[in-house]
């Protein structure tokens, strides 16, 4: 069997690595991680949530799959006598648009009830029966998926990572400074140990640094790192539960124990890592949106928050999935998810472990993601609520 390298062991890297396991090639792969606490990994700063609403039928279908994984997590993923947890819990998610969202809102709509999707298009007047503590003057429609859930995003990465190394995956403590190739393939990677790995399929899962991996082939991917805060706070009012939110500012907010977490995400966020914490973003522009759609979020109790950085894909914000065709058929790309690789990682695994054992994809055809997109310079049409 071909020796399989696989570069990042986030939720990708570790994910992949499982379904290898399981495919029988645990002795034939190695996932080099550098960091095992993964401090600065997108995986643990994640929202956790697993959506259903989707843009693209490709997209829910992954994130179908990823319900059915993660809710049946300790089932699917065995770690043996450490089961693990990843606290998958319904919390209902609730999309807010106006103008031409509403557009879209009914063709995501169409799409998702069509595959067999929980989903409600509700209108202003249907938004304040369902939250009658709410302000939905700016709002002309929500796409509302109930059966929509969040899970502990570390815990997930954890549970991946035991399954395969108790399958017999090798996790090496080290991380790629260099790659070597010829002119049809990736020969090597170097370490920064000093160790030269060579191997017959390399597969790139370092998500907001996929980048400057892929330069060092000369490959060129449209994916940065993008930063967003996620903060977490505690209000004084009782307030009727409600599901996640996520409006048509960029506001997303939902309930989390006892308080409630929000992120924004907006367009055209410079690129660039940036870990401190800056919660004016909280004090000046989240919380006055927050108090803008309810009078409940008035007076709020700041608790902190963390930073995070997505692998923003900036042509359409979908993920490069799969080889560097017509010049590096075995360097495999598998980033950019953009706000999306939690929920999406059961399925863009299992496809990659269907790719590299069987030469196509067998589950579920994900070819639309493509690295040929990016060479013809063509977007995917998906008009979908971004994250
Ligand atoms: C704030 C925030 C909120 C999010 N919310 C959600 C959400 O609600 N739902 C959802 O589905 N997704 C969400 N995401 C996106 C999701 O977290 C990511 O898409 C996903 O975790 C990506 O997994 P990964 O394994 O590709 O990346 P990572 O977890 O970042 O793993 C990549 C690994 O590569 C390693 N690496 C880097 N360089 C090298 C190198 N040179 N050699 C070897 N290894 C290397 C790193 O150490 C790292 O551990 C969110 C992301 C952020 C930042």
């Amino acid at each position: 069997m071909a020796k399989i390298v696989i570069i990042g062991g986030g939720v990708i890297g570790s994910g992949l690595a499982w379904h290898l396991a399981k495919a029988g090639v645990a002795d034939d792969t190695v996932v080099i991680e550098p960091d095992p606490t993964y401090e600065f990994a997108a995986t643990p700063r994640a929202f956790g949530g697993i959506r259903f609403v989707q843009g693209l039928r490709e997209n829910f279908e992954m994130s179908r799959f990823g319900h059915e994984v993660y809710s049946r997590f300790t089932e699917t993923v065995d770690t043996s006598d450490d089961p693990v947890d990843v606290n998958y819990h319904t919390v209902g998610y609730i999309f807010l648009g106006k103008g031409k969202d509403v557009a879209t809102f009914e063709a995501d709509h169409e799409m998702l009830a069509g595959a067999g999707a929980n989903v409600q298009l509700l209108d202003r007047a249907g938004l304040e029966e369902f939250m009658p503590s709410f302000d939905f003057k700016d709002v002309d429609a929500g796409l509302h998926s109930p059966d929509d859930s969040r899970i502990d995003p570390h815990a997930a990465l954890q549970g991946f990572r035991k399954a395969a190394t108790r399958l017999g995956i090798r996790y090496l403590q080290d991380r790629v400074v260099d790659i070597e190739r010829d002119s049809v393939k990736v020969t090597a990677v170097k370490l920064e140990s000093g160790e030269t790995l060579t191997g017959d399929i390399f597969i790139n899962a370092a998500n907001c640094w996929a980048q400057d991996l892929c330069r060092i082939v000369g490959m060129e991917i449209p994916v940065e790192p993008v930063r967003r805060q996620t903060f977490f706070f505690d209000i004084q009012e009782e307030l009727e539960h409600f599901p996640g939110v996520r409006d048509h500012t960029g506001l997303s907010v939902r309930p989390d124990g006892a308080g409630f977490i929000c992120g924004k995400t907006a367009a055209g966020k410079k690129a660039g890592f940036d870990w401190e914490l800056d919660h004016r973003e909280f004090d000046d522009d989240l919380w006055p949106l927050m108090a803008h759609r309810s009078r409940k979020f008035d007076a709020v109790k700041y608790k902190g928050g963390w930073v995070g950085h997505y692998d923003q894909n900036r042509m359409d914000a979908n993920p490069i999935i799969g080889p560097w065709i017509d010049e590096l058929e075995n360097f495999i790309i598998a980033a950019g998810f953009s706000g999306h690789g939690l929920q999406h990682a059961p399925a863009v695994t299992r496809g990659l472990c269907e790719l590299i054992m069987d030469g196509e994809y067998r589950s579920l055809d994900l070819s639309m993601f493509s690295y040929k997109r990016v060479l013809d310079d063509t977007p995917l049409p998906d008009s979908g609520p971004t994250p």
